[in-house]
């Protein structure tokens, strides 16, 4: 492909299914869209399929698909016509001159168009003590976080009425020996078909207008104060204390250059994305209380694409790119999205990237080499996050470190041992000592500033 642009065509921010929706049709318009990721603003890159199990309603999918690995589909299509990814989050755009510009933690990009797709973020209840239980009994991720040891066979909390908490509670019961599910009204307000699997469930019990006042423990969350109807107060012995109770919009970075409701949520006429600036469009949850599904939001990031293109085009501001190949090369979904163990068959010592407990012992006993092991779970978005990342991250050390993952969901022996409490996690051993360990994903320059000063 030719040309780099020193002003793009557009820039989409955010990584759900509206912001590689309109990449995707933006890129096959041949305009080269930039499409900005998105960091640790606004919850994970990916959005919010990403932290969700099956998602059973996207259509094509006729058994479901999982969340991260629709979205990692989405995002290698969008890669594949042209899109050009920036891991980052966007600080502040300004509109007052055109064309427009965007500051991220690195760089300053100007843009004719901008389709803001940035979503909406998980609330937190803001509890007594919630801070110190955070990622110790704490989570606003069940499917990310369930197959964490510390909540095997243990009684486990929900917090919320709708088909998030719902799908939550379901999903827990795989793990805890009992989900409370603990709703402030005296009705839920999810689907009928969630309503229903709660409620055949006879491991979940709801708590009706109940509110959640405190977080007691020690090292690691103990109990939960609930404060009922009528000012009864009681405490329950709980390991995990799962929130889903709804979401805001990101929108703050925007500091009201765009006009907003007073929810926050960008504004829009109703069915379009064209926001309060000529050439700003919007698309997805970000301006969407109502519909906020996988598929209104990519189907208004296909409009916002579309009629961004049109502008640029009437504007006479489209610049776009020629291509050397007609259509370009096809991904291999198999190679691309699935990995196997390695076994005393397949191991190999020198290579960069292997699965499971038996490569990990084999490295670890064997290897001088610096050894990086991250510990993720099939379900966990944050952990498909960083994956590539730290594959990359190896790549570039040419040798000198060994990645390796682990499935604490299939290897839970190895997962208690090393003492993980939730996913991601990433141990870097050197001579069989730890030398450090990270949670959740990180800057790059935090894993390989602590490698280089180990090498
Ligand atoms: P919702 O906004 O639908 O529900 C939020 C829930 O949290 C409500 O029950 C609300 O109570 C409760 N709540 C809010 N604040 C508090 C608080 N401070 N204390 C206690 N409870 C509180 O959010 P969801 O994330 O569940 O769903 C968002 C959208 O995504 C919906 O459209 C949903 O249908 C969709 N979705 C679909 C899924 C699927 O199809 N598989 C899975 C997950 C989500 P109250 O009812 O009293 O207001």
């Amino acid at each position: 492909m030719k040309n780099s642009l020193e002003t793009e065509n557009i820039v989409i921010i955010g990584s759900g299914p509206a912001g590689y929706t309109a990449a995707i049709y933006a890129a096959r318009a041949n305009l080269q869209p930039v499409l900005i990721t998105g960091f640790s603003s606004g919850g994970i890159p990916g959005g919010q399929l990403m932290t969700t199990t099956d998602v059973e309603n996207f259509p094509g999918f006729p058994d479901g698909i999982l969340g991260p690995e629709l979205m990692d589909l989405m995002k290698c299509q969008a890669l594949r016509w042209g899109t050009k990814l920036v891991e980052d989050d966007v600080f502040s755009i300004d509109t007052s001159a055109r064309p427009f510009s965007l500051k991220t933690s690195e760089q300053t990009i100007k843009t004719n168009s901008i389709i803001i797709a940035t979503g909406a973020s998980a609330n937190r209840l803001g509890i007594i003590d919630e801070e110190k239980f955070w990622s110790r009994g704490i989570s606003a991720c069940a499917i990310c976080d369930g197959a964490t040891p510390q909540f095997r066979n243990a009684e486990l909390a929900v917090v919320g009425g709708g088909d998030s908490a719902c799908e939550e509670a379901v999903y827990l019961t795989k793990y805890g020996s009992k989900v409370h599910l603990i709703v402030r009204s005296e009705k839920l307000r999810a689907s009928a078909t969630m309503i229903d699997r709660v409620k055949n469930n006879s491991k979940i019990k709801i708590h009706w207008k109940t509110v959640v006042k405190k977080a007691k423990g020690e090292d690691w969350l103990q109990k939960i104060e609930l404060l009922h109807s009528e000012d009864k107060i009681t405490d329950i012995d709980i390991k995990g204390l799962f929130y889903a109770i709804g979401h805001t919009p990101n929108t703050k970075f925007l500091a009201n250059q765009i006009a907003l409701d007073k929810r926050g949520y960008i504004k829009c006429n109703p069915g379009r994305p064209e926001t309060s600036i000529e050439g700003i469009y919007a698309a997805g949850d970000v301006a969407d209380a109502e519909w906020r599904q996988g598929v209104t939001a990519a189907g208004s990031g296909c409009m916002a694409a579309l009629a961004s293109e049109r502008w640029l085009s009437e504007n006479q501001l489209s610049k776009p790119i020629t291509r050397d190949e007609k259509e370009p090369e096809k991904l291999n979904k198999k190679t691309t999205l699935k990995n196997e163990d390695a076994n005393e068959e397949t191991f190999d010592v020198k290579s960069e990237w292997q699965h499971g407990s038996y490569a990990l012992r084999k490295l670890y006993h064997e290897s001088k080499k610096l050894i990086l092991v991250i510990y993720s779970s099939p379900t966990c978005g944050p952990c498909h996050v960083l994956k590539p990342q730290l594959k990359r991250i190896v790549k570039e050390f040419n040798g000198e470190v060994l990645g390796i993952e682990i499935d604490i969901d299939k290897d839970q022996e190895v997962a208690k041992q090393a003492g993980i409490n939730g996913t991601p996690t990433v141990q870097l051993f050197k001579d069989k000592l730890l030398k450090k360990e990270w949670k959740g994903v990180k800057q790059r320059s935090e894993f390989t500033s602590v490698i280089e000063s180990l090498i």
